[in-house]
């Protein structure tokens, strides 16, 4: 038997528990609350998101929902059932490296030119934020917020 015909034997012998992994849960490090503006959508965008959730739960994904201040709330903790979440850190948008940002975030929204959505970007610094800010009117990005 060479070699090849060896791992492929090993392959065969084992293929139970290669195919067929032990239960190995990944446990979040974080959670998060998806706190959905109903205030700024049409009754039809709101009629899609309550449809959206109905369609989870069919497919088996949970977690509690709620609704208060014109916001409908997605609480992807504990409650979550059917999915997982990975958290990562965040990191400065100025830096190539995307080293995870210590100490307080500097948030900057912007409305971008191609497609007018509204997006927050974090950075290290406020001079990192301003030197994002000057790159991204010269691509006419529309800064809202800061
Ligand atoms: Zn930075």
């Amino acid at each position: 038997m060479n070699e090849h015909d060896e791992v492929i034997s090993l392959i065969e012998e084992n293929a139970d528990t290669l195919y067929a992994p032990e239960c190995s849960p990944f446990y979040s490090d974080g959670y998060a609350t998806l706190h959905i503006d109903m205030t700024l959508m049409d009754d039809e965008d709101r009629r899609k998101v309550y449809k959206a959730e109905q369609l989870l739960r069919e497919a088996g994904v949970g977690f509690d929902m709620g609704s208060g201040g014109g916001f409908r709330h997605w609480e992807l903790d504990w409650s979550l059932s059917g999915a997982l979440i990975q958290t990562r850190p965040l990191a400065c948008l100025e830096h190539p490296e995307k080293v995870p940002i210590v100490g307080p975030v500097h948030w900057a929204t912007y409305r971008t030119p191609h497609n007018g959505r509204v997006v927050s970007y974090p950075y290290c610094s406020s001079l990192c934020r301003s030197k994002a800010n000057e790159h991204k009117a010269e691509s006419d990005w529309e800064l809202l917020l800061e």
